[in-house]
């Protein structure tokens, strides 16, 4: 069989993650299988699906690489397709019309269930039931002519050929009404796999107030494409062995939706964090100073042709491509902030202005301003003076770069030059002292 699965978000404006996982399981098993990814933009919704929200929906799956087969179905267009095949369930006497609540303001179609239990095997949950006592009738077209959801959502899927249809199992009683519908229309009816939901640390679903909880969060955020990728992949889903970074081939290759699990994934935003951390240390440095090029350009700052020395000291502790341009900032101007707190702590204290004199005499001496040099010349003060790193360190850094924290401090001063970390400190001095 070729296998044909799709994605059928209802574009809002906004793709919460549980919607893009389901996305992703669907690219994964449809690459798995050597078979086609599909895209239909259930837009039925005219309110909510203007342009900008379909063209968010779009970008959502650009940005994490998930390459759509075939032209995307746009569900407006089908809209009388799906009414002939309304009416073509009436003349089988599958549906009937009433006029719901008897108000005069015209008939509605109703579909009509069969009348029997029913039951299907999910690809993950297994087999499920339901008593035909528990299943009324429902409504297919709306008193005003418009197609409801469910009709649309399985003529849709039958016009696009889809053979699995994975998606949130807040869709598990739907399913049994469209098997019905499938079964009406005389269509082979797919496999369905639902995917449990994502909770929060109290076991409640996932939504905006456990924090960020739609793509385009975390992009603005700096979280990478691919790191999202790997975490919504493996959030309910596991390789079977203890393996959390891997590559899309091999999350390809190990993809399987019997593996996926059934019970609710928590999401972690703190995994998600170091992830994102391990996939920038992984980037080829002149991937991450571009990227990094990119950021500062776009905050209008210019690292001039020298700063490939910055990128390669930030790469291995950046975690999040938002936090590049303030933790670099200082090293490319002179017109860096001051963190207030920092100065209070470790720099408005006793002896801090003293160190900084110290520190200035032992710098003027250094004539090989490099980082094993600048490394030593501090660890002889240290020792000497009986001070601390904790002491001699922190008014350095912070009359350097402005910030309490940073990269590691010798190759920090070493690539600022002598020049500059003498004004630096000496500027500092005069301002603070
Ligand atoms: N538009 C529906 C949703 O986003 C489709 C669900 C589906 O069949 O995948 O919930």
């Amino acid at each position: 069989m070729n296998t044909r699965t799709r994605f059928a978000p209802s574009p809002t404006g906004h793709v919460h993650i549980g919607n893009m996982r389901a996305a992703i399981f669907n690219w994964l098993y449809a690459r798995h299988t050597g078979g086609k990814f599909l895209l239909r933009v259930e837009d039925t919704d005219i309110e909510r699906s203007t342009p900008e929200a379909i063209k968010t929906l779009l970008e959502a799956l650009d940005w994490l690489g998930l390459d759509i087969d075939e032209e995307p179905l746009y569900q407006t267009t089908r809209m009388e397709a799906h009414l002939a095949a309304a009416e073509q369930l009436l003349v089988a006497g599958h549906a009937y019309r009433e006029d719901k609540g008897g108000l005069g303001q015209g008939e509605c179609i109703i579909f009509k269930m069969p009348g029997i239990d029913m039951e299907f095997h999910d690809e993950i949950k297994g087999t499920l039931r339901k008593p035909a006592a528990d299943m009324a009738d429902f409504v297919i077209v709306r008193s005003n002519g418009t197609p409801v959801f469910h009709i649309a959502n399985v003529l849709d899927d039958i016009e696009q050929g889809v053979t699995h249809v994975i998606r949130g199992d807040d869709h598990v009683e739907n399913t049994f009404r469209h098997i019905a519908l499938y079964q009406a229309l005389g269509a082979p009816v797919p496999k369905f796999a639902h995917l449990p939901m994502i909770i929060n640390a109290q076991g409640k679903p996932y939504s905006k107030r456990d924090g960020d909880a739609f793509i385009g969060d975390f992009q603005s955020k700096g979280f990478l494409g691919d790191t999202l990728f790997n975490y919504l992949a493996l959030l309910g889903w596991s390789p079977g062995d203890d393996r959390e970074i891997m590559t899309r081939e091999e999350m390809i290759e190990a993809f399987d939706l019997s593996a996926v699990r059934s019970s609710p994934a928590q999401m972690d935003l703190r995994k998600l964090l170091w992830m994102n951390g391990e996939y920038i240390r992984a980037m080829k440095p002149e991937d991450f100073a571009a990227l990094a090029r990119k950021e500062l350009s776009a905050a209008g700052i210019d690292p001039g042709l020298d700063a490939e020395a910055v990128f390669a000291l930030m790469q291995p502790r950046t975690k999040l491509t938002a936090d590049i341009v303030p933790a670099v900032t200082f090293f490319f101007t002179e017109d860096y902030e001051y963190d207030e707190k920092a100065v209070q702590k470790k720099l408005l204290k006793d002896g801090a202005f003293q160190t900084l004199e110290k520190i200035i005499e032992i710098f003027q001496g250094l004539e090989n301003f490099a980082t094993e040099t600048i490394d030593k010349a501090l660890h002889e003060f240290v020792e000497q003076s009986g001070l601390g790193f904790g002491v001699v360190m922190p008014p350095i850094r912070i009359a350097v770069s402005g910030q309490p924290s940073g990269p590691d401090l010798a190759p920090t001063l070493a690539i600022l030059g002598k020049d500059t970390v003498l004004a630096r400190i000496r500027r500092t001095i005069e301002q603070f002292g």
